[in-house]
């Protein structure tokens, strides 16, 4: 028989919001507290006059666990939001005149690499991958990540070399044109970490990329938070924005209330979807499980640099999704993972949501996300922002052959600072923490405290790890756990 408990959420990120419908499901008495004054974390969306940016995440990928999501309540995506297949799902610019669609369907995207390199390895490097994404699926990433046994069965420990050998060495051997392999090994920037540092078994990111496909929610990522908060809301979930919980009070190692600024709240259960380390520092020290020095040693995800423009005419030669793999990666990815530096002539990703979905934007306009990956803590200033936006956008006029500065009619910018002050994030890290092979299932920050009794997180820190889908699964393995214990 379920008892129903009194459940504190702190943070109403993905991962948050589903925890909140699982919960409330069971029947529990589920209150979510979001200190930022919109619901939906890192999904957040800029409007402004008629252009609507995602300010977060664009890239809708593996549907199949949004549609398990809402399955789970008996309920449909389409219920709720209109998703649209992308063809090309992306654009790869490697030089001036130099670049590769990523079609919408795993045939052509099989011409397009015979056209580059006849007798290239790709079906049967897509057929392991999918392999390790259905064993992904089926035995790993519902996991808790308690104990290695967990996900050792017979499947898995086949997939041990797998564990081993990085992405980067699978790729090379499938392909050998450079820029192939470069397309081959961008889902793991989706992982945080890079594709030599990658166990190859993640390659089932590449399944995920060229068969299950891109996708993208007419009105934009903020529509599918949205739609996970008119769930909870249905199932009886309660709402509080604009409340910063700055206090986990305990007795004898159990959390009894917490404190905002708005007043004290009291709970059965919390449950933190909030930045982790952040979360512990609300704890008094004896009862936090990690230091500042096991912070210190992870790797994080990058941080990003994020410019949003309002551009007052049709771009050519760009797609919904365009990445500008146009400089060296390997010095870049030095400045964000070694010597952590501001880079000095960064790869970036642009989206144009305008390309294939009108409510973004006028017909004859551009609504413009650009993305450049850093590394976390750097000191973020406002000149810095202006020398890489300089840089990039001279790039991106030379690469499009396109006039762009004069049609300029809206700019703003979001940074470290910003990813600190807007989620407590540590160090300004966009999406937690890497999924390297010391950072994986069990190795990863626990989902329940071993200190606090009755205190659980869920998100882009714990289990399976960064991302949209993870967040949703994490939400989901931590109210199983919460039921369970
Ligand atoms: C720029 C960017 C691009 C991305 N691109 C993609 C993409 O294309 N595809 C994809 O799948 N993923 C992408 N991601 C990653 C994805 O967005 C995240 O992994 C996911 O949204 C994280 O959800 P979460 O629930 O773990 O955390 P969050 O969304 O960070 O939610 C945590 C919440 O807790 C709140 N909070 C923090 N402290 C407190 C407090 N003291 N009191 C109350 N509330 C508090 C925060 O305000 C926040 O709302 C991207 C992320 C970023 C930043």
């Amino acid at each position: 028989m379920t008892t129903n408990k009194k459940i504190i959420i702190i943070g109403s990120g993905f991962s948050s919001l589903s925890a909140a419908c699982y919960l409330a499901k069971e029947g529990h008495k589920v209150t979510v507290l979001e200190k930022n004054d919109w619901l939906g974390g890192r999904a957040q969306k800029l409007v402004k006059s008629d252009y609507t940016f995602d300010m977060g995440p664009t890239f809708y990928w593996m549907p199949d666990v949004f549609e398990a999501f809402f399955a789970d309540f008996g309920k449909r995506t389409s219920e709720y939001y209109t998703l649209k297949r992308l063809s090309p799902a992306y654009r790869v610019y490697f030089g001036q005149d130099d670049f590769i669609d990523i079609a919408g369907d795993m045939e052509h995207i099989a011409e397009t690499f015979k056209h580059i390199e006849p007798s290239n390895d790709l079906q049967r490097f897509i057929d392991d991958s999918e392999e390790n994404y259905k064993i992904a699926i089926n035995d790993l990433v519902y996991q808790p990540g308690n104990h290695l046994s967990e996900i050792i069965t017979l499947q898995t420990a086949k997939k041990l070399p797998h564990f081993i050998k990085s992405i980067k060495s699978q790729v090379a051997k499938a392909v050998k044109d450079e820029r192939l392999r470069k397309i081959l090994e961008f889902p793991v920037l989706f992982l945080g970490s890079t594709a030599a540092k990658t166990p190859a078994f993640y390659n089932f990111m590449n399944y995920a990329d060229f068969v299950l496909g891109t996708w993208h929610p007419v009105g934009g990522m903020s529509k599918v938070s949205d739609a996970m908060v008119t769930l909870a809301k249905e199932l009886g979930v309660t709402f509080h924005t604009s409340i910063a919980v700055n206090k986990i009070n305990t007795t004898n190692n159990k959390v009894t209330s917490i404190s905002t600024d708005k007043g004290e709240f009291d709970c059965d259960i919390l449950l933190s979807g909030a930045d982790y380390a952040h979360t512990e520092s609300l704890l008094p020290k004896e009862l936090r499980q990690y230091s500042e020095n096991y912070w210190e040693r992870k790797t994080f995800s990058p941080a990003a640099l994020l410019f949003y423009l309002g551009i007052d005419k049709k771009l050519k030669g760009v797609e919904h999704h365009t990445l500008f793999f146009d400089t060296n990666f390997d010095r870049h990815s030095k400045e964000i993972y070694e010597s952590k530096q501001w880079p000095e002539n960064p790869l970036f990703y642009a989206s144009f949501p305008g390309k294939s979905d009108s409510t973004m934007c006028s017909v004859d306009k551009e609504a413009c996300t650009i993305l450049v990956p850093l590394a976390p803590g750097l000191d973020d200033t406002p000149e810095r922002r202006e020398r890489i936006f300089e840089n990039i956008l001279i790039r991106l006029e030379q690469l499009t052959d396109t006039s762009i500065r004069p049609h300029i009619e809206f700019k703003s910018s979001y940074c470290i600072n910003d990813f600190m002050s807007d989620f407590n994030s540590y160090k300004g890290n966009a999406y937690g923490l890497a999924n390297t092979l010391l950072q994986t299932h069990i190795l990863r920050p626990k989902l329940k405290s071993k200190k606090v009794d009755n205190l659980y997180f869920c998100g882009q820190l714990t289990v399976p790890g960064p991302g949209v889908p993870p967040s949703i699964i994490s939400g989901k393995i931590v109210s199983e756990l919460i039921q369970k214990n």
